[in-house]
């Protein structure tokens, strides 16, 4: 009987498993999905947000696939220098296939990166999602501002959070203590900047126009910041995707500053220099401007 380990209990990992027992031509074979973390699904639990109940119910479906009689799921379990070595995995199963994700961050490389008060979406994400490595930070405790950096879903994710009303996530499953911070948060602007033009941003337009539909928060887009793009004036040639984001933002850049109590503001063609420092901490971030491509 074929045995087979699959590292990493993500969808990745969970469809694995679910391809290989539906394989005619492997009758029997049995799978184990380790995880080095207690409870499966990988980002889908630790980092798809709370407020997208939909998408979070995909751990329902990859459930199912571990409860397949012929699938086991086996947690705390990591594989390598701090736990088995694969080459122990060789020994005990005919092939080993790794779904381990993308757990490394990317640094920007820019001085006062590693002051108090900045984080990665990493931390950030793994506070308000509950993961086992998370560190307890508040982040949000005595802050007014803050700033995103990147403009693809993530960082949307990352804005949303910092600007959605503590209401609105209370019937999430986001953990208390990130709940407790974020109700007595006094954030009320949350600048979200890209080093590239709006057609060149990652963010998707449901994504994206989400944030414009959360109570009493506006989202500002200068309309000049937006022109330096050569691709704003005649979105023709766009893909449709693209065009779409920049109709959503173009709608936000002609509409009037409302006054509401929280912003998001969208910044673009600005790339981080430094962090500056202010009494121990993030006191603000220098950017320059950046060109067009
Ligand atoms: C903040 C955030 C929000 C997102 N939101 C969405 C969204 O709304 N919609 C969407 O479609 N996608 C979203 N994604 C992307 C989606 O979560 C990932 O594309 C997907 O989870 C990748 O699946 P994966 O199985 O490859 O990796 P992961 O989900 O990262 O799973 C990898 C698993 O491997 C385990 N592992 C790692 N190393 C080891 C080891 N050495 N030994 C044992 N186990 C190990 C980890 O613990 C983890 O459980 C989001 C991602 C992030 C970061």
């Amino acid at each position: 009987m074929l045995r087979v380990a699959v590292v990493g209990s993500g969808p990745s990992g969970v469809y694995t498993a679910q391809s290989l027992v539906q394989q005619d031509r492997l009758p029997g074979v049995r799978v184990d999905v380790l995880d080095r973390l207690p409870c499966p699904y990988g980002l889908v639990r630790y980092g798809v947000a709370p407020d997208h109940e939909k998408i979070k119910s995909l751990q329902n479906n990859l459930r199912t696939v571990l409860e397949h009689d012929r699938v086991r799921f086996i947690g705390g379990i990591e594989i390598g220098p701090d736990g088995p070595p694969p080459a122990r995995l060789l020994e005990l199963y005919h092939a080993v296939v790794y779904c381990v994700g993308a757990a490394a961050d990317r640094h920007l490389g820019v001085p006062g990166e590693d002051l108090p008060g900045s984080y990665s979406a990493t931390e950030f994400v793994s506070w308000y999602s509950a993961h086992p490595d998370a560190k307890a930070d508040g982040f949000v405790r005595g802050v007014e501002s803050a700033v995103v950096i990147g403009v693809g879903n993530v960082a949307v994710d990352v804005a949303r959070m910092l600007a959605r009303g503590v209401d609105e996530l209370r019937p999430t499953d986001m953990p208390q203590e990130a709940l407790g911070a974020l109700a007595e948060s006094q954030v009320r602007e949350v600048h979200m900047v890209g080093r590239r033009g709006p057609s060149q941003a990652r963010f998707t337009t449901k994504e994206l126009r989400e944030l414009g539909s959360l109570p009493d928060t506006e989202v500002v887009v200068d309309p000049a910041e937006l022109a330096l793009d050569p691709a704003y004036a005649d979105t023709a040639g766009l893909p449709a995707a693209v065009r779409r984001n920049i109709e959503v933002l173009r709608g936000w850049a002609e509409r009037p500053v409302l006054g509401l109590p929280r912003r998001i503001r969208l910044r673009f063609f600005l790339r981080p220099v430094a962090v500056a420092e202010a009494a121990g901490r993030v006191g603000g971030v220098r950017f320059e401007r950046t060109l067009p491509d």
